[in-house]
């Protein structure tokens, strides 16, 4: 049956955003992804991303009221509304999650899913990591590709993304650990949290994530 509202947490670099672009096909819902539309927002040179574009180079993150008006916007549309969604990258903080308990009321999560990687081996991932500019493709890099190379899937300049250099990475996981870890007890108290081993081959994840949301929905 296809149809589920769910939200990945975990570490930025824990193959999260691989892993919900594999459910929202398995589950045919849209992927909601916060830092997407916000990359989008830079590239389009909006108001909100040249705002954003600075916040996100440096590590830190944009502010709650902001993110909580996207995220409105979008799960208001008729895709989110009728057949769900996968909210990566949101929340992030313990407002943004109030917020959205209030957005969702009528319609509530069926589980919110901490992928868990340790943050040794996610600085490790993060710091191979290549993006493709164009389709948002992931590859990892061996150490000595071309710069850019070319995406396999679209042709596209695939670079590593602005924010991945090892100051930013160690920002963004310091933030982590102070500001989203926390979502982790927010939810756990309110019985909506599953923790899925996020370590081991991405298939044997992929199986741990859909029997979680299969048992849950
Ligand atoms: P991500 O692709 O999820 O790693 O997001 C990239 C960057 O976008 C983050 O490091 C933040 O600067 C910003 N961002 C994405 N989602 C949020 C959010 N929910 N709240 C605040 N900032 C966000």
């Amino acid at each position: 049956m296809p149809g589920a509202r769910l939200i990945i947490l975990g570490r930025q670099g824990a193959g999260k955003g691989t892993q919900c672009v594999r459910l929202s096909r398995h589950f045919v819902v849209p992927h909601i992804s916060t830092g997407d539309m916000l990359r989008s927002a830079v590239r389009e040179r909006t108001p909100l991303g040249i705002v954003a574009g600075e916040i996100m180079d440096a590590g830190g993150l944009v502010d709650d009221e902001t993110m909580v008006g996207i995220v409105k916007e979008r799960l208001a549309k008729p895709d989110a509304m009728s057949r769900g969604y996968i909210l990566d990258g949101f929340p992030r903080t313990v407002g943004q999650a109030e917020a959205l308990a209030g957005i969702t009321e009528d319609l509530p999560i069926h589980v919110v899913i901490d992928l868990d990687v340790p943050r040794e081996i996610v600085v490790d991932r993060i710091s191979s990591r290549r993006v493709c500019q164009d389709c948002g493709t992931n590859y990892t890099s061996s150490g000595d590709d071309p710069s850019p190379w070319i995406c396999d899937v679209c042709g596209g300049d695939v670079t590593q993304r602005g924010d991945d250099t090892p100051e930013a990475v160690n920002r963004r996981l310091d933030l982590y650990e102070s500001q989203t870890a926390p979502l982790i007890e927010f939810y756990g108290g309110r019985g909506q949290l599953a923790v899925v081993n996020g370590v081991g081959h991405p298939d044997h994840v992929f199986k741990r994530l859909t029997d979680v949301v299969e048992s849950r929905r």
